[in-house]
């Protein structure tokens, strides 16, 4: 059999679209001696049809004047000739992706070795007739962790495999994420290597370069403009021996009586938004880069990222923070339009962003997109978006706290919604601290299901997860699910986690749901989130069970059957080192909540040694850098 692939114009994101199925659709059907091959763009004008020698034409086109805003496909294969059409070239990609999904193909976890792809002997298969709109347009991940280029771009290539169209590159270099992994921070058994500013420029043009081969949307930045305004680098967290000019300081945020670095970092401090020079140094810089950035779709505008930690000098606190920041986003804006600068502006409701403005509203909402990062929230339940929601309090200057109560967050949301009906999507944690608390990544995965299933209600259009790209231990459910279920609103959450499994384990895999599902029913991500009492009994009993039910599992005879397939091979090889190390864990966290903080010590040593002594043969699972990180900072291990 032969089978052409025509693309219906010049572009490179169909061409790329094309060279993939084309790729599959040779290793599906090599048995079945059949020939794919790419043809020439006909000239413009000119239909699709079966080309002469095809047995079967296939041609990929962006469908003109589409109203659908949404990501959208059309499949339509028959005998006589067939067509995958999307209202943008990415929506064609997601498209082919989702044809071979349909033909069999699972990809349970980034990277090509954890793909399946089945061979297809029947070629009446590969006719098919299916259409779908994305259930909403925001649907990302945006870069956290400790990650290497491979893991960086793994990532980058699965994503429209999920159904995703959105990646978000923080800050104006990402320089800390990649030079956490590259200088080995939190895991003194591997020799750092050398990662400069520069590097991790590169990466990120890497990185650009890949998503916009695939038509994906780009997001940048975020923190770091009030650094970089007034000429103090911001690429980390880190507190540098920085020595302000005078003019830099005037310009910094006056707390307790003194402008200065907060606790040293340009990243977590803010600017005396009322003085003009800082606003105008602020609005110069964020206007520059937009102009040399044309590839940054949503360009994020945020404010320094820690709390408590605003103005306190006369001029701004006659103004609540939200009024400050509109003020300055309209002056933004007004200068891009000036300059004929389309790029679109996400502002962020976070900290004491929360708090709605008084008397500032946006001139020009359309440039805007609200972003609600409901970071302190609670991830052991889900949104709710029934009932009644709690008054927002009082705004206190920098005497705030963060709500952790879903409906408490909210309540915020509604409240700046009062003033803002502009596109919009929520910033979420899941994958950023909580998900390590869950010992079987079926809860969270059920509560990333339940919050993307009420985000229309909520009125938000879509989904940025703020996350690790190593949160593959003990597999990538969260992340599988995220994608499906962003896609595809009606995807029931059993189904998909059924189809994950079988195809992540072959046979045994409901063994492996159920204990995956009994650790997660005794998790509690919050406890690990470092949200209530450090010593409680319950945590503890619930610690000593799981252990029970990981030990268990380790030494049952699953393990000894073999796998049907290298992906599942490396699935189950992922499953037996989570054993192996997850007992370490739930021993220490079981210690930490009963008081004994030296036993837990003990464990948690036990736990770090066997995940840095691995990381090498794990590496784009789990990330050593950050489940470090959270432990020490969030769960109290010293
Ligand atoms: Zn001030």
């Amino acid at each position: 059999m032969k089978i052409g692939l025509i693309c219906m114009e010049e572009d490179r994101t169909l061409a790329y679209a094309a060279s993939e199925l084309k790729a599959y659709l040779e290793r599906m059907l090599e048995g079945a001696g059949a020939a794919v091959s790419i043809g020439e763009t006909p000239p413009a004008g000119v239909g699709a049809g079966a080309r002469p020698g095809d047995d079967l034409t296939i041609s990929l086109e962006v469908t003109a004047a589409s109203d659908i805003r949404n990501d959208h496909f059309d499949i339509e294969i028959r005998p006589e000739g067939g067509r995958i059409a999307g209202n943008y070239a990415r929506s064609v990609l997601i498209g082919v992706y989702y044809y071979l999904y349909r033909l069999g193909c699972r990809f349970p976890g980034p990277g090509k070795d954890l793909e399946l792809v089945p061979e297809l002997t029947d070629v009446g298969r590969l006719y098919l007739s299916y259409s779908h709109t994305a259930s909403y347009y925001h649907r990302g991940v945006c870069i956290e962790g400790a990650d290497s280029l491979e893991n960086a771009l793994d990532f980058i290539d699965w994503l429209p495999k999920l159904g995703f169209n959105t990646c978000f590159i923080q800050f104006q270099v990402p320089y800390t994420f990649f030079a956490r992994w590259y200088h080995h921070e939190n895991n003194p058994l591997l020799e750092p290597e050398t990662f400069t500013v520069r590097d991790a420029a590169v990466c990120s043009d890497i990185m650009t370069e890949e998503l916009k081969k695939r038509g994906m949307l780009l997001q940048a930045v975020g923190h770091g403009w009030t650094g970089e305004s007034i000429g103090i680098p911001s690429v980390d967290w880190n507190a540098g021996d920085i020595r302000l000019t005078e003019r830099q300081r005037r310009m910094l945020a006056k707390v307790g009586g003194k402008r200065e670095l907060f606790h040293g970092v340009p990243m977590n401090t803010n600017l005396c938004y009322s003085n003009p020079e800082a606003a105008e140094a602020f609005r110069e810089s964020v206007v520059r880069y937009a102009a040399s950035h044309p590839d940054v779709d949503y360009l994020h505008v945020w404010l320094a990222d820690a709390c408590n930690n605003l103005c306190e000098c006369d001029a701004c606190a006659g103004s609540v923070p939200a009024d400050q920041y509109i003020r300055l986003l309209n002056a933004i804006d007004e200068k891009l339009s000036a300059e004929g600068i389309g790029t679109r502006i996400v502002f962020l409701l976070y900290q004491e962003l929360l708090w709605p403005p008084v008397t500032e509203r946006f001139k020009n909402p359309d440039r805007f997109v609200l972003m609600f990062a409901p970071i302190s929230r609670s991830f052991n339940s889900a949104y709710r978006a029934d009932g009644e929601l709690p008054p927002v309090p009082e705004y206190v200057r920098n005497r705030v706290t963060l709500p952790v109560d879903p409906g408490q967050n909210l309540a915020y949301l509604r409240a700046w919604q009062e003033h803002f009906a502009g596109d919009s999507f929520v910033f979420d944690y899941h994958l950023g601290r909580a998900h390590y608390g869950d010992l079987g990544y079926v809860h969270i995965s059920r509560i990333i299901h339940d919050d993307i299933a009420r985000l229309g209600q909520l009125r938000l259009n879509g989904h940025i997860s703020c996350q690790e790209f190593r949160a593959g231990m003990p597999n990538f459910l969260p992340n599988y699910v995220m994608g499906r279920k962003l896609f595809d609103i009606d995807s029931d959450f059993e189904e998909t986690v059924g189809e994950y499994y079988q195809a992540a384990y072959g046979s045994g895999w409901e063994e492996v749901l159920a204990c995956l599902t009994e650790l997660s029913e005794l998790s509690d991500c919050d406890y690990f989130n470092g949200i209530g009492p450090r010593t409680d009994p319950a945590v503890a009993e619930r610690m000593r069970r799981a252990r029970a039910v990981t030990e268990r599992f380790a030494g049952s005879g699953y393990f000894a059957e073999k796998p049907e397939s290298a992906p599942q091979a490396r699935f189950w090889e992922m499953l037996r080192y989570y054993c192996e190390y997850a007992v370490y864990l739930e021993e220490a966290l079981g210690r930490l909540a009963a008081g004994q903080t030296d036993g837990a010590k003990k464990s948690w040593t036990r736990f770090m040694d066997t995940i840095r002594e691995n990381e090498g043969r794990f590496q784009p699972y789990l990330d050593v850098y950050r489940i470090c990180e959270i432990s020490r900072n969030f769960t109290g291990f010293r």
